[in-house]
């Protein structure tokens, strides 16, 4: 299938003369999911390329570390994680490695 074709939404429209004709919208993009837990993202909003380019930056994603790549638990997780591991209470042999990628970005 034509891959343009396939992001099209069809709508059923009564035209003035009575007949009905389809009109053809772009559809939305799925709705922004986190990384770790796969949990959909709040504050992330159903914008195209372009339609994400008319928002201000904060209206794309929220103004937290990880903001629009983990939701709120799993970034509490991470940073959590990262001061475990720096006092030294926890090893990193028993975190989990996608939630460790996570960790080493923080520290950098
Ligand atoms: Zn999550």
């Amino acid at each position: 299938m034509n891959r343009s074709r396939h992001r099209m939404k069809k709508l059923a429209r009564r035209t003035p003369s009575g007949r009905t004709s389809l009109l053809t919208k772009n559809k939305k993009p799925k709705q922004a999911h986190c990384a770790l837990c796969r949990k959909t993202l709040g504050g992330v909003p159903r914008e195209s390329r372009s339609g994400m380019r008319k928002l201000s930056q904060t209206q794309r994603r929220p103004e937290r570390s990880f903001g629009g790549v983990l939701c709120a638990n799993c970034t509490a997780n991470v940073i959590k994680t990262r001061t475990r591991l720096q006092s030294g209470v926890a090893d990193e042999s028993l975190v989990p490695l996608t939630v460790m990628k996570y960790v080493k970005m923080l520290k950098a």
